[in-house]
């Protein structure tokens, strides 16, 4: 219960709020007292004077008829509801006090004011003197501190009731405000509990909502989006790859009935058939090559081994291997340009990569075409350009060369008699080790004259 954030909010908000109330009722509490107290001191002061003056003006009008006299009716007719009067003269042992107090013992303290207590009753004590002709005389007036206890009683129970009043109060509204403001949060993770790997294509509802809460499930729509489209590639994938798989496989099989078919075949025949199975099983091999290539780069377990080597040489090994194909094909594949170009990549997938390109341009030549390799390198870049006289592509096709199973005609290169031709993944994993060596591959020019392709390397 404590875990959820409703209630932590709830209860830091509380608690904060509490601290901010308990701070405050004790201030206002602290200045209301004492502003009491100082209303109670100027009234106490104020009566003092009231009651020396009367006392003095009486002193005036009576003349030398004995000052003590005039103190004690002064403070009979004083009467002040609560207020008690007590005078003493100096030398003498003169005291007259009010009645309710009479009999009492009352100790000056000196201080002006001071709370005493007589009995089981507490009073506040004003002290001061004064003279009547030459006698000098101590008054102290006192007021019962009960009505000021009970006061001050009433407003703690007050400050207190109203204090837990109002955080309760605050505390429940709260707890709603969040439970509210957290609502879309909560109906967020049940939508979103909703969605698996069979319905990645649901989104959570944003509704119009702008705020952090809309923000967050934009953020997560966008990576489902993401995930929805990997998944989707990778379900492609899949079934590309079983549907290219198959037509070979197929391919195989049959051939392997019609042979067995019969008994009596001659080697001849024997012969076709092994090496019909034969040039199949290296095309399902390439097929099967390419698949694994393009699965570990997904996974990105490709081991990319960079070490220093020469584009030029790796360019003329590559030709070197192409020879008998080409030959075959009587395509004349000729270098142009032969600088030194030194570089820092991975041998082996740099190979594969100019293959790749000398592969489709000898796969898609007429008999007795050209295929002319230039390598270019300037003063910030290599450039190794493979062109033949060819089939060309379509201009429709040009942009999609380069996805994965992507084959302009896919009769054309399955009558295609050559064992190399793919399954459409050669010019993708080109462009994968292009750009895994910070490099680009683009389609030049291809026209029905035939193509250009170029791979650009940074120096
Ligand atoms: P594949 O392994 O089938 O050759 P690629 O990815 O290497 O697949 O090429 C994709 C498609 O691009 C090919 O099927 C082919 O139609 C076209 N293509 C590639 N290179 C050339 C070229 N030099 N001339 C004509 N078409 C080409």
């Amino acid at each position: 219960m404590f875990s959820s954030i409703r209630t932590k909010l709830t209860l830091w908000y509380v608690g904060f709020l509490t601290l901010v109330v308990v701070m405050f009722g004790a201030a206002a509490y602290q200045i209301t007292v004492r502003e009491l107290d100082r209303d109670l001191n100027r009234r106490l002061e104020e009566i003092s004077q009231v009651f020396i003056a009367g006392t003095k003006a009486e002193t005036d009008d009576e003349q030398e008829t004995g000052h003590d006299r005039v103190v004690e009716t002064g403070i009979n007719e004083f009467q002040f509801r609560d207020y008690h009067f007590v005078v003493r003269g100096q030398s003498s042992a003169f005291t007259a006090t009010t009645k309710e107090i009479e009999g009492k013992n009352i100790t000056l303290t000196g201080k002006r004011f001071s709370d005493i207590r007589i009995g089981d009753k507490s009073f506040r004590v004003f002290e001061t003197g004064f003279s009547l002709g030459t006698d000098q005389y101590k008054l102290l007036v006192l007021h019962s501190l009960d009505e000021e206890i009970e006061l001050k009683n009433r407003l703690l129970t007050l400050f207190l009731l109203a204090g837990v009043l109002g955080v309760a109060l605050a505390g429940i509204g709260g707890y709603f405000l969040v439970r509210r403001s957290i609502a879309p949060v909560i109906e967020m993770s049940r939508e979103a509990g909703e969605i698996s790997a069979e319905n990645l294509g649901q989104r959570l509802s944003v509704r119009g909502r702008r705020d952090e809460v809309g923000q967050l499930a934009q953020v997560i729509n966008d990576l489902l989006a993401r995930l929805d489209h990997s998944f989707e590639q990778q379900r492609r994938f899949m079934a590309d790859a079983s549907h290219e798989l198959r037509t070979p496989l197929a391919i195989v099989r049959g051939e392997a009935e019609v042979a067995l078919s019969k008994d009596d075949r001659s080697p001849a025949e024997y012969r076709e058939s092994l090496s019909i199975l034969h040039d199949e099983s290296k095309r399902l091999t390439k097929i099967v090559e390419d698949l694994f290539t393009l699965a570990r780069v997904d996974a990105g377990q490709v081991a990319v081994n960079f070490a220093p080597v020469y584009l030029d040489e790796i360019v003329s090994d590559a030709i070197r291997s192409m020879r008998v194909l080409a030959d075959q094909r009587q395509v004349a594949i000729t270098i142009d340009g032969g600088a030194e170009m030194p570089f820092d990549g991975d041998e082996s997938l740099l190979r594969r990569m100019i293959l790749n390109l000398l592969d489709n341009a000898v796969k898609y030549s007429h008999r007795g075409g050209k295929v002319v390799v230039n390598l270019l390198s300037t003063g910030d870049k290599y450039q190794i350009s493979v062109s033949d006289n060819g089939i060309g592509i379509p201009d429709e096709d040009q942009p999609k060369i380069f996805d994965r199973f992507y084959r302009v005609d896919r009769a054309r290169s399955r009558s295609d008699e050559t064992a190399t031709s793919g399954a459409g993944l050669g010019l993708s994993i080109t462009r994968w080790i292009a750009e895994m060596h910070g490099g680009k591959i683009v389609l030049v020019s291809s026209t029905a004259d035939g193509s250009t392709f170029s791979v650009i390397f940074p120096r």
